[in-house]
């Protein structure tokens, strides 16, 4: 499957960038450029590059402070949101499908 390269979040598009290895890092997210950086390089698993992208997505949607997080807080929702979320997306069609009706 094609890696996306946009994703519409609340009002904001962010532009995906594959591939950016500058450090360490599996994902960042530059909410005032609405840029999504995913590393996913270095040999890493189709999961964690999944897992990160949503994760970072969650980052996007929290913009603009409307959840006031304590320090570090944020990371720890998203940490758990991002797998969670994807399971139920991923062992749930009938589901997925029957929320995207219009
Ligand atoms: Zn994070």
């Amino acid at each position: 499957m094609n890696k996306p390269t946009q994703v519409v979040v609340g009002e904001h598009t962010f532009n995906i960038e594959w591939g950016v290895a500058a450090d360490d890092i599996f994902g960042r997210t530059q909410l005032r450029q609405c840029v999504i950086q995913i590393n996913d390089t270095a040999n890493t698993a189709p999961s964690q590059v999944r897992d990160t992208l949503f994760h970072e997505i969650l980052h996007a949607a929290f913009v603009g402070e409307i959840i006031p997080f304590a320090p570090d807080e944020e990371e720890r929702v998203a940490r758990v949101l991002a797998p969670t979320l994807l399971g139920i997306l991923r062992h749930n069609p009938e589901v997925v499908q029957f929320l995207l009706e219009k």
